[in-house]
């Protein structure tokens, strides 16, 4: 019986904030990366969406931290 490793679990990665210029940038790179099969660009992407703090809503200044 093959038990292989798994990666990319889809449910365990961060989503992207409705409305977030940042978020919806950095889910559109995760995306991209993950049709160009670069994994570990996927991973930099799913720490920089959890990481993006969201304490209100409203408007972002744009802060530029997505690089
Ligand atoms: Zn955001």
């Amino acid at each position: 019986m093959d038990d292989a490793p798994r990666l990319g679990l889809p449910g365990l990665e961060p989503v992207p904030v409705a409305g977030c210029a940042v978020c919806t940038a950095l889910g559109a790179g995760r995306e991209e990366a993950r049709r160009s099969g670069d994994l570990s660009r996927v991973s930099d992407r799913n720490v920089e969406i959890a990481r993006h703090p969201h304490g209100r809503s409203g408007q972002w200044p744009a802060p530029g931290s997505a690089s």
